[in-house]
Formats: structure tokens, C-alpha cells, sequence
């Protein structure tokens, strides 16, 4: 069967809400719980319809306790040796992400 354009609404509907959900977070950064929850919403959406976040929304929340992040509340950001050391202050994660050059990476 070709593929039919509701599957690829369905994901573009989800895609949106994802985007929505992200938002939501941002504007209600200042309660986390709220801000949270969205986020947790969003991630559920993205995994029941193996959609990947974009790379902004992946940096928004820590992967490993869900908190979204505040820069300067609960997250600390540091530039070391070529690296972006991402760090929650919630649960003391730390991510590092090298600084890209090349903007038109692979996805
Ligand atoms: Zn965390």
C-alpha cells in the first residue's frame, strides 16, 4: 500500500502539538511543574509517533529528569575546550555538546 497522506498528517498534527506543548513550556517557565508537564507531553507525543525533536527542543529539557530548562534557574552553561557543557541543576546531568561549525549537518 502507498503511503497514505493521513499518515503523514497524523505526524505533521503531532509535529505541531510537539511545537505547541514546547511553547507552552517556555511561556510557563517560571512554574516548573507546569512547564514540566508540558514537556513531558511533548516527549510522549514524539515517542508514540517516533518523531525526533528538533535540536532546540532537545536542548530545552534534561533528558534525564525532564525538567525544562531555565538558563540561569536550573541550568548552567559553560563553553569549554570546544564544548557546550550543559549542565541541570535539578539533578546535576551533565550534557556536552561540541560547537558546530557546519550548520547543514546530516540529520
Ligand atoms: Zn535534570
Amino acid at each position: 500500500m502507498a503511503k497514505s497522506e493521513k499518515g503523514a498528517s497524523v505526524k505533521q498534527i503531532a509535529r505541531e502539538r510537539i511545537g505547541i506543548l514546547f511553547d507552552r513550556a517556555h511561556e510557563r517557565r517560571d512554574e516548573p511543574a507546569l512547564a514540566n508537564r508540558y514537556v513531558s507531553l511533548a516527549r510522549e507525543i514524539s515517542m508514540r509517533q517516533r518523531l525526533r525533536l528538533s535540536k532546540e527542543q532537545k536542548r530545552s529539557f534534561c533528558r534525564s529528569c525532564g525538567a525544562y530548562f531555565v538558563p540561569g534557574k536550573n541550568l548552567r552553561v559553560r563553553i569549554q575546550h570546544g564544548k557546550v557543557i550543559y549542565t541541570c541543576q535539578e539533578c546535576g546531568n551533565v550534557v556536552r555538546v561540541p560547537i558546530q561549525k557546519n550548520t547543514n549537518q546530516v540529520r
